[in-house]
């Protein structure tokens, strides 16, 4: 039986999807990247913003199309959204024969095999415990670079966002399991591994901590590089910024989500940082790793959010200069908090001029923060050609700035050392050194 799986959303759905695989073709399913040829047809998405909801209600509606050709082909969909909307989505979707939540993947091939006889099938359960620890990852990766995840879910419960509700509470995953998983992509070739989870800082078992984790990796693959994200503002302590120090193969990079300038849409938000305490940690981590590059995620028009308020975004933005930030206008998210107990009283039109706004400025930082690298040498990860230009290379520096240059005898999957001679608004250009 062959399957076909399309991902949306972060990094986190992209590595359940590497999971997904992983399991389907230890059952003997067989994975195609021909939509057409498939007996099976999976969606993994996420839920977090009314944005990409909409796009996958879309794509569902084109995939149907396909059931006139195929009788037999079945449409899934899987990761939060499932969670999400629960058994409603069978209603919403009336070609749907299979939901499955992002703690049931294990599930999938008994369940594919039970729709054969028109039944629909349904799994969103959530656990308490890392379902996949196990399970090797498989089928998406670039050779190159993988995601490792660590923990998922999330216990913070700010009030804007599902996650608690679509992928549960804080689970970590065994460290023996991180580690022998890290080996592995290590003998197979890989170059960088991508710690990933929801607050990947909240990391926990037993006694160990998210910098002990760290600095095991770090000891145990030496030759790799190693990134990490996203990480919650207030767990980030000076325990890990040591380490991140102290090991050349960790990049000098946190993600860190700053959500709003203003303190008052902080507290609303129930974040646990004052915007004085966000600017002490950053000053915290310059102190300790002056070249550290920090990008954020920032919401526009959150419930109640003033002129001022976002001026006070505006203003916090000026000050940091984020290397880069993903942004996004607020969306209400059923069943959060404050879907139930807050005004969403932003226009729409204000909310997109405010995010214009926003990252219109967070362009100019961006190009601001490149352009400290021209004149410098550093050392990048060569990922594959460039799609603008088939002579060149692209890569990653250790800050995760995105570097093109001249092939120049050079391989996809080394190491070399570049000049850095220019920078576009998003691009560093680099010259080899020989
Ligand atoms: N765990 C991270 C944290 O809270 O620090 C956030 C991870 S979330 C998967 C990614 C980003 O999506 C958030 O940082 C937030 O900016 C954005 N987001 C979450 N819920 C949202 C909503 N209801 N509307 C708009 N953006 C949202």
């Amino acid at each position: 039986m062959k399957f076909y799986i399309e991902t949306y959303g972060c990094q986190m759905n992209i590595y359940d999807s590497e999971i997904i695989c992983s399991i389907l073709l230890k059952s003997g399913f067989i994975k195609t990247s021909n939509l057409k040829k498939a007996d099976i047809i999976l969606l993994n998405t996420c839920s977090i913003r009314e944005k990409p909801e909409k796009k996958i209600f879309n794509r569902f509606i084109k995939i149907k199309g396909f059931k006139k050709k195929n009788k037999k082909l079945k449409l899934g969909i899987v990761g939060c959204l499932a969670t999400h909307y629960k058994k409603k989505l069978f209603e919403k979707l009336k070609f749907l024969d299979l939901i499955v939540g992002p703690d049931s993947y294990k599930k999938l091939p008994e369940m594919i095999k039970k729709l054969k006889n028109n039944n629909k099938e349904i799994d969103v359960r959530l656990a308490n415990k890392e379902r996949y620890t196990k399970i090797i990852p498989n089928g998406v990766r670039n050779g190159i670079s993988a995601f490792i995840s660590i923990m998922r879910g999330c216990d913070n419960m700010c009030t804007f966002c599902i996650v608690p509700f679509s992928r549960g509470r804080e689970k970590s995953r065994n460290p023996n399991s991180i580690l022998k998983e890290c080996k592995l992509l290590y003998k197979k070739g890989y170059k960088e591994i991508i710690l990933l989870g929801q607050n990947v800082d909240a990391y926990f078992w037993k006694k160990m901590k998210f910098f002990q984790l760290l600095e095991l990796i770090a000891k145990t693959v030496p030759l790799m590089r190693i990134r990490f994200l996203t990480s919650y503002p207030s767990n980030i302590t000076k325990n890990l910024l040591k380490v991140v120090k102290k090991y050349s193969n960790i990049c000098k990079h946190f993600h860190l989500p700053l959500q709003s300038g203003s303190t008052r849409i902080l507290s609303l938000m129930r974040r646990k940082y004052t915007v004085e305490e966000f600017l002490l940690i950053i000053k915290r981590i310059k102190k300790i790793i002056p070249d550290c590059s920090i990008s954020s995620d920032i919401m526009t028009g959150f419930c109640t959010e003033t002129q001022e308020d976002h001026r006070e975004t505006i203003r916090i933005m000026n000050l940091i200069k984020f290397n880069f930030s993903f942004m996004f206008k607020y969306s209400s998210r059923q069943g959060t908090y404050a879907y139930r107990k807050l005004k969403d009283n932003v226009p729409n039109s204000l909310k997109i001029s405010r995010l214009n706004e926003i990252i219109r400025l967070q362009k100019s930082h961006s190009f601001y923060r490149l352009k400290q690298n021209i004149g410098k040498i550093q050392e990048v990860l060569i990922e594959g050609i460039s799609k603008q230009d088939e002579k060149s290379y692209y890569g990653r520096n250790y800050k995760n700035d995105i570097i093109v240059f001249t092939k120049n005898n050079s391989k996809i999957g080394s190491y070399k050392k570049v000049t850095i001679i220019n920078s576009t608004f998003t691009t560093l250009i680099g010259e080899i050194i020989q």
